[in-house]
């Protein structure tokens, strides 16, 4: 059901923990499955110098939050901003139809806080145009294409 990476990438996930001098953080979650993801990011000239997260809930949710910090790791903010879900499932050779909704938290938590970065340093990007922070009664599941 879950490919090798995902196994990988769950039991011995890249990045985690927690910058406490973070220059931006985000947080998500997903009241149906109780996925709670929360990013925390140093950046540089617009460019991820470090990111960390801390997620609580399912295996491929763990899996989606690291695979998405070593996709982003060293990059700039656009391109950051540019991944999607579908690029961390792939990633990962794959997620189970039900699990999507774990990827598309991991870039939500990408967005949200780079949303938080552009907030406090009075900056825009391409990628947050029409970007709204979550309110927490989102419902994840709406967004997979199944
Ligand atoms: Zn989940």
């Amino acid at each position: 059901m879950y490919s090798e990476k995902v196994m990988d990438h769950f039991t011995n996930p890249r990045n985690v923990g927690e910058i406490k001098d973070a220059d931006a953080v985000g947080q998500v979650g997903n009241p149906k499955c109780g996925d709670i993801m929360k990013m925390y990011f140093k950046i540089e000239n617009d460019t991820v110098k470090d990111v960390k997260f801390k997620t609580f809930g399912c295996g491929s949710a763990i899996a989606s939050s690291s695979m998405a910090t070593e996709l982003i790791m060293g990059k700039t903010i656009d391109e950051a901003l540019a991944l999607s879900n579908k690029a961390v499932a792939e990633a990962l050779d794959g997620l189970p139809a039900a699990k999507m909704h774990c990827s598309v938290l991991a870039e939500e938590a990408i967005k949200s806080a780079i949303y938080d970065y552009a907030q406090r340093n009075n900056k825009e990007y391409e990628g947050l145009k029409g970007y709204k922070p979550p309110t927490g009664d989102e419902d994840h599941h709406d967004l997979v294409e199944e």
